[in-house]
């Protein structure tokens, strides 16, 4: 049985030596665990070197991090799928056209949402720097990546 208790920084107590600033802000953690994993964590701590809180700390903010970019990557796979799908559509109703052959200029930008190269189909990420197409015929605008826009 485990519970998990999280508990705002302490006042020092009249007194005590306070702690220094960044530990003061941290907030307290506690949980209970078994005999076995209690082990386990001592052992791996002191493998590393670290502290046990220390250990837990890094566990918790290398999976947290993880989260993150699988959630980014899976962005970019969906973004992928989803231009594919469009393609297998297109060729289905016999609207095979390049996309790019519409665009009448393209300009620099910085993705917003995670987009795919129309040309090589390389996923275009949050925060990096892409060519947008500009198009006069009201179709979608084509994304290209930087290393495509050198063959332009
Ligand atoms: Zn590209």
């Amino acid at each position: 049985m485990y519970y998990v208790k999280s508990t705002p920084p302490r006042r020092p107590r009249r007194g005590r030596t306070p702690l220094p600033e960044s530990e003061r802000k941290a907030r307290l953690i506690q949980t209970r665990v078994d005999e076995d994993l209690d082990d386990a964590l001592r052992d791996a701590a002191k493998q590393r070197r670290v502290t046990v809180s220390q250990l837990i700390r890094n566990v918790l903010e290398d999976t947290f991090t993880l989260v993150d970019n699988v959630v980014a990557d899976a962005a970019a796979l969906t973004a992928t799928v989803k231009r594919d799908a469009k393609r297998v559509a297109d060729a289905a109703r016999g609207r095979v056209r390049d996309p790019l052959e519409a665009v009448e200029a393209w300009q620099e930008v910085i993705v917003g949402k995670d987009q795919v190269c129309a040309r090589c189909g390389n996923a275009l990420t949050r925060g990096a720097r892409a060519l947008l197409g500009v198009v006069a015929d009201g179709s979608a605008r084509p994304w290209m990546c930087l290393p495509c826009s050198t063959q332009l």
